[in-house]
C-alpha cells in the first residue's frame, strides 16, 4: 500500500458495503490520513459475498468464495502469505476425479483426463485471445462445441458427454445458466493471474485475511445492520450544510458526506439502482448495470457421520446421456418451465471439502440454482442423495447435516458474481460502470467526485472475483487520495 500522503482530514467520506471492495477502500482512506470516514454496512456481519461459517465442526466452511485465483500480481495471495494464511495443507496432486455415467458405470480416468484437458487448452486460448477469427463472434458454448468437433474425441463413445460436463462444470465459473449467453472472445479480457489458480487460506479461511484488513481501522468506523436506502448527491449548499451527498438509511437515520464509495453488488444495483439515487443515474451507467451479466452459483454441503467415497477421490462428477445437440437444455431462453423438474442436471457433482472427511460439497449455477434456493433443504438433500446412490451405485448413507448457500435471494447481493454476455462489450460497460459522478464537472458549482463505485464488477481484468473486488475498492480510495494531494499543490 502507498505511503500516507497529505490529505484533506475534513473530507467526508461515506462507503456503502462492507465486502472486499468497502474494506480496502476504508482501509486505504485511513492508512492515507482520511479522518472523517465510516462505513455503512446492510448485514450484521462485514466480508459480503466472502462468508466463512462453521456449520459442522470446529473447521470452516465457505459459503462464498472459498480460492484466492492466482499467485504472481494477486494482492490478496500476496497478504494471505506475508501473513501466513495461507494453508499450509499439502497439495493433492495424488487425488482425482470420479466421473460416473448415468446408471452406476463409472468412466475411465483417462477419457476424462484427455477431454478435460481438451476443455482446458480450449478456454485458455479464449483466455488469451488466441482462438480463431472464425470464432470470435461466438456465444463461448457456440465456439467450445465447434472448436470440440474438430477434435478426435469427439467422436469417442463417451467424450462427447464428458465435454458437456466441462461445459456445465464452466457454467460455475461464469455464473452462467449457459455457455450460449456468454460471449467467448470477451474471456480475453479477464486476466487470468500466472502461479497456481486455486490458492486456499489456512485453518482462518477468508475471515483471517477480512480480519487482517480491519485489524488497524478505528472502533466504530464501520456500522453494521446501517442498510443505504437512498443517495441523494448533487445537493447545493443549504440550512448550513455543504455536503454535497446525503445517504437516507432503511432506519431513517442520515449521513453527509462529500464523497461516497458504492460498493454495492451488480445484482443490487439491478434491482435499485433505478430509485436508490437522486438524481437518477445517468443514462450510460444504467445502461452498464442493465447489460452486465449478473449469475448465481449456489454451493449444496452435505455433512456425513460416516466417509463412503474413496481416499483418493476428489470428487464425485456426473455425466449425463445429454449430449452436445441438446443445446436448449441449458439455454434459459428454451422454452416452457420444463427445466424446473429436472434443475437438479445442473449440479455438477460433489466435491471432497478440505479439512472435512466426511463432507461433500455439490456446486449449481445459473437458473436451476436460483430455482434450487426455492426448495426446502429436506428436497435438496433428498435429491442429491438419489443422484450419489444412483450414479455411483454405492452404498450412501444418509446425509447428517446440511448448509446450502442462496446467493440470489440474499437480499444484500442478488446473485454471485458478474460475467459478460454474448454481445456486450465488457471493458467499455465495467469502466462506465466503475465511472464516478458527476461524470464531468457539468458546471462550475457541481463538486467533483461525489459518487465513487467499486466492486468486483467494476474492474476489468478481474471481476468476479475477491482480488478484483479489493483492487477496485483501493483504486476508489486512491482516486480521493490523490484528488486532495492535487488540490494541495
Ligand atoms: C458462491 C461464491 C463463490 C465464490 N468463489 C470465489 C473464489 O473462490 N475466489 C474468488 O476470488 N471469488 C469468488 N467469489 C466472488 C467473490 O466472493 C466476490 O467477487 C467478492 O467477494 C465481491 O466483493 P465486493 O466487495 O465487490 O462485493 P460484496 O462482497 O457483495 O460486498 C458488498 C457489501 O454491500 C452490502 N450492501 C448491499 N446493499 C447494501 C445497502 N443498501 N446498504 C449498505 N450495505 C449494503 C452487502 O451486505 C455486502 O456486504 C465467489 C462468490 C460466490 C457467491
Amino acid at each position: 500500500m502507498s505511503a500516507p500522503q497529505a490529505v484533506s482530514k475534513d473530507a467526508k467520506v461515506v462507503v456503502v458495503g462492507a465486502g472486499f471492495a468497502g474494506l480496502s477502500a476504508v482501509s486505504t482512506l485511513v492508512q492515507a490520513g482520511f479522518q472523517q470516514v465510516k462505513v455503512l454496512e446492510a448485514n450484521g456481519r462485514v466480508g459480503g459475498r466472502v462468508c466463512t461459517t462453521k456449520p459442522f465442526t470446529r473447521n470452516i466452511i465457505e459459503l462464498g468464495a472459498n480460492w484466492i485465483h492466482g499467485q504472481k500480481g494477486n494482492p490478496l495471495f500476496q497478504l494471505a502469505k506475508k501473513n501466513n494464511l495461507l494453508s499450509e495443507e499439502a497439495d493433492e496432486d495424488d487425488l482425482d476425479d470420479y466421473f460416473f455415467k448415468e446408471g452406476g458405470k463409472q468412466l475411465s480416468d483417462k477419457l476424462g483426463e484427455k477431454v478435460t484437458a481438451l476443455f482446458e487448452k480450449l478456454i485458455s486460448k479464449a483466455s488469451d485471445s488466441k482462438i480463431d477469427r472464425k470464432y470470435r463472434s461466438l456465444s463461448l458454448g457456440d465456439y467450445l462445441d465447434a472448436a470440440f468437433a474438430e477434435s478426435s474425441l469427439a467422436s469417442s463413445g463417451d467424450g462427447p458427454r464428458i465435454f458437456e460436463w466441462c461445459k456445465r462444470n464452466e457454467c460455475t465459473n461464469e455464473a452462467a445458466s449457459s455457455l450460449f449467453e456468454v460471449s467467448a472472445y470477451q474471456l480475453s479480457e479477464y486476466i487470468e493471474l500466472d502461479g497456481e489458480f486455486y490458492n486456499c487460506l489456512g485453518p482462518g479461511g477468508y475471515q483471517a485475511l477480512l480480519d487482517y484488513l480491519m485489524k488497524d481501522l478505528p472502533s466504530g468506523i464501520i456500522l453494521n445492520n446501517k442498510a443505504v436506502k437512498s443517495i441523494q448527491w448533487d445537493l447545493k449548499p443549504q440550512g448550513g450544510s455543504n455536503h454535497p451527498v446525503k445517504l437516507i438509511c432503511e432506519d431513517d437515520e442520515i449521513f453527509e458526506a462529500d464523497h461516497v464509495i458504492v460498493t454495492v453488488s451488480l445484482g443490487v444495483l439491478k434491482q435499485k439502482a433505478a430509485t436508490m439515487f437522486e438524481p437518477s443515474l445517468p443514462q450510460s451507467k444504467l445502461t452498464a448495470i442493465e447489460q452486465l451479466g449478473f449469475g448465481t452459483v449456489n454451493k449444496i454441503f452435505l455433512c456425513f457421520n460416516e466417509r463412503f467415497w474413496p481416499e483418493d477421490c476428489e470428487g464425485i462428477q456426473l455425466v449425463w446421456n445429454e449430449g452436445p445437440e441438446d443445446k436448449s437444455v441449458y439455454t434459459s431462453h428454451s422454452e416452457g418451465e420444463a427445466w424446473k423438474e429436472t434443475w437438479y442436471k445442473k449440479i455438477c457433482g460433489f466435491d471432497s471439502v478440505a479439512r472435512h472427511p466426511t463432507v461433500l460439497c455439490g456446486w449449481i449455477a445459473g437458473r436451476e440454482a436460483l430455482h434450487m434456493e426455492t426448495l426446502q433443504d429436506s428436497e435438496v438433500k433428498d435429491t442429491c442423495l438419489r443422484l450419489l446412490r444412483s450414479f455411483t451405485g454405492w452404498s450412501v448413507p444418509d446425509v447428517s447435516k446440511v448448509l446450502i448457500s442462496r446467493w440470489g435471494h440474499d437480499s444484500r447481493v442478488l446473485g454471485s458474481y458478474s460475467s459478460v454476455p454474448k454481445g456486450v462489450n465488457g471493458f467499455e460497460k465495467q469502466k462506465e460502470l466503475g465511472e464516478p459522478l458527476p461524470l464531468q464537472r457539468k458546471a462550475s458549482d457541481s463538486k467533483p467526485l461525489q459518487v465513487l463505485f467499486a466492486g468486483e464488477a467494476t474492474h476489468e481484468n478481474f471481476y468476479a472475483t475477491t482480488h478484483g473486488a479489493y483492487l477496485s475498492g483501493i483504486r476508489e480510495a486512491q482516486r480521493l487520495i490523490n484528488h486532495y494531494s492535487t488540490k494541495k499543490k
